[in-house]
């Protein structure tokens, strides 16, 4: 994600915010060269410093994050994966796990290129010149060339009627660099970048030798299947067919890349074999599940048959996501973080329960709540908002006039005081108008004497917040009971209570 110009990454999002914290140790540039074991119980891991020097952390519990190749390469190095292959390796196997390091699953990428008409791609970034004046640009303002990811539009395609989700992803750019070996745009060019996203191939990750800093080895089996070379020839007839359109024609100086010789489905298997790139979103090589080739326990995210280690990343991934896996690796990291803390679905809700409190309490302070409306800044300081458990008495209405569009001038609106509107009505709603029938001729009447659109505007926005606030600990209340009733299979709370075990003591 790129925000005011910046990448935002993950160290940034979660760790740079609380790097201060006396009970967080961050090291930089080590090398974890395996875990520790005692039996079948991680107790630390063992790393390599800067200076080579090899350095022991005892730990109740390792949460392994190395990514879908560092994570099984780590484990293998432990004795954790296939026993075979590691006492090949004359590594002692502390589990026999045949699912590390297999599964491996990835997006194939490739590129459509065309020359561009008109001197407007960004050409610039390619000469070595230019960039201390793109460097500047971005360090003075975070503006120009050096603040963009580059590829800033892109699609999901469903590449069949029959594809239930989308298969096929494009992504587009200002430019075209060398790609294929054996030609390249020369000149002002574009690209598209290709990925097909439901593939059969699944490739393997092991370890070679003992040496931590060897490289594992990596095989993709990508086109392994006849479906997926099916797939990347009606991939690619659609990213061309996306090119062709109309809107490209006063830019489009031809296809380059790969060429307009390259026709026939064999021609363009074919190049994808020779030209095909990773798409960098290798995940599944310690896949969560149950099953012999299962490695972690979705429940728990503990490897299974270890304790005290679990694996949070994209190696756990039960298969590749049908999208770019960034965000998707974040969803299992937050959700991974509420399991291991025990956050359960009720604890999530009272946690969110008291933010909104809060957030309501530091509305209602707001010394210019009443100026802004005084009829909406009443309602909101007087205590529209009740404690947590109770709906509101009041109907919650979104704006009148698009209420009135919708239903008539003598619409429901009036008729429904103690109702809430229909989700339909808020989806579509600008924000909220009025509280109830006779509020709604107040607020009216008081905008209309104090002409003051923009403060009647705030406080709307006011009302519309506390009216979602309202309905969010309504939710979380129905969550608690729905828990309290029923909610949780025996596994969940088994999980439950041993996590809970774990951290008491
Ligand atoms: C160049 C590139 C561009 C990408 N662009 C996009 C994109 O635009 N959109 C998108 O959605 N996804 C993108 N991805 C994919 C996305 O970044 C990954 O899916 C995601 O970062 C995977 O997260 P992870 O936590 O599983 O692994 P990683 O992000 O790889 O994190 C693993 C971390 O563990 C560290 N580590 C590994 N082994 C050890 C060890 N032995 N000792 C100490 N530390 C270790 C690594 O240094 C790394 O910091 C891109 C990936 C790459 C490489």
């Amino acid at each position: 994600m790129i925000s005011r110009g910046r990448r935002f990454s993950a160290a940034r999002a979660y760790v740079h915010p609380v790097k201060s914290r006396r009970n967080l140790d961050v090291r930089y540039r080590v090398l974890v060269t395996k875990i520790d074991f005692e039996g079948t119980r991680a107790t630390g891991v063992t790393y390599r410093g800067t200076n080579g020097a090899e350095h022991r952390v005892r730990a109740a519990e390792v949460i392994l994050c190395g990514g879908a190749f560092n994570s099984p390469q780590v484990l293998q190095l432990s004795g954790v994966g296939d026993a075979d292959q590691l006492k090949a390796l004359d590594i002692a196997p502390v589990q026999h796990l045949p699912g590390v390091g297999a599964n491996l699953e990835d997006h194939l990428a490739v590129q459509l290129q065309h020359a561009c008409t008109q001197p407007i791609s960004m050409l610039g970034t390619k000469s070595k010149l230019d960039w201390p004046r793109i460097g500047l640009q971005w360090l003075v303002g975070r503006r120009g060339d050096g603040a963009t990811n580059l590829f800033e539009a892109g699609g999901f395609i469903r590449s069949t009627d029959e594809a239930q989700y989308p298969d096929v992803m494009v992504v587009l750019a200002p430019f075209a660099r060398q790609f294929d070996p054996d030609k390249q745009v020369e000149g002002p060019g574009y690209l598209m970048c290709v990925d097909t996203l439901v593939t059969e191939g699944r490739g393997t990750v092991k370890i070679a030798s003992t040496d931590p800093t060897a490289y594992p080895k990596i095989q993709f089996n990508y086109l392994e299947s006849e479906r997926d070379r099916r797939d990347w020839a009606t991939a690619l007839r659609i990213g061309r067919a996306i090119l062709d359109q109309p809107a490209f024609r006063e830019f489009d100086g031809r296809e380059v890349v790969p060429g307009p010789e390259i026709q026939t489905d064999e021609e363009l298997v074919d190049w994808v074999a020779r030209t095909g790139q990773t798409g960098l979103h290798p995940t599944s090589t310690c896949r969560m599940g149950d099953g012999e080739m299962a490695v972690v326990d979705p429940m728990s995210m503990r490897v299974h048959g270890i304790d005290g280690l679990r694996v949070v990343d994209g190696s756990v991934f039960p298969s590749c996501t049908n999208a770019s896996t960034y965000s998707p690796v974040m969803m299992v990291a937050e959700k991974s973080a509420d399991v291991i803390l025990g956050n359960t679905t009720r604890a999530s809700a009272s946690i969110l329960r008291r933010r909104l409190t809060s957030a309501l309490r530091r509305l209602r302070r707001r010394p210019d709540l009443d100026g802004a409306h005084p009829v909406g800044g009443a309602a909101v300081r007087g205590g529209l908002l009740r404690p947590h458990g109770e709906l509101l008495g009041t109907a919650l209405a979104a704006n009148a006039s698009h209420h009135r569009e919708r239903h008539g001038q003598d619409g429901p609106l009036d008729q429904q005081h103690d109702a809430e509107l229909d989700d339909d009505d808020l989806d579509e709603a600008p924000g909220v108008h009025v509280l109830r029938g006779d509020q709604r001729h107040q607020t009216e009447r008081h905008q209309q004497e104090q002409g003051g659109q923009q403060l009647a505007q705030r406080a709307r926005r006011l009302l519309f917040l506390e009216y979602l606030v309202q309905k969010a600990l309504a939710r979380a209340d129905e969550n608690l009971c729905h828990d309290e009733r029923d909610c949780g299979t025996e596994r969940e709370h088994e999980h439950v209570t041993a996590d809970v075990t774990v951290h008491g003591t």
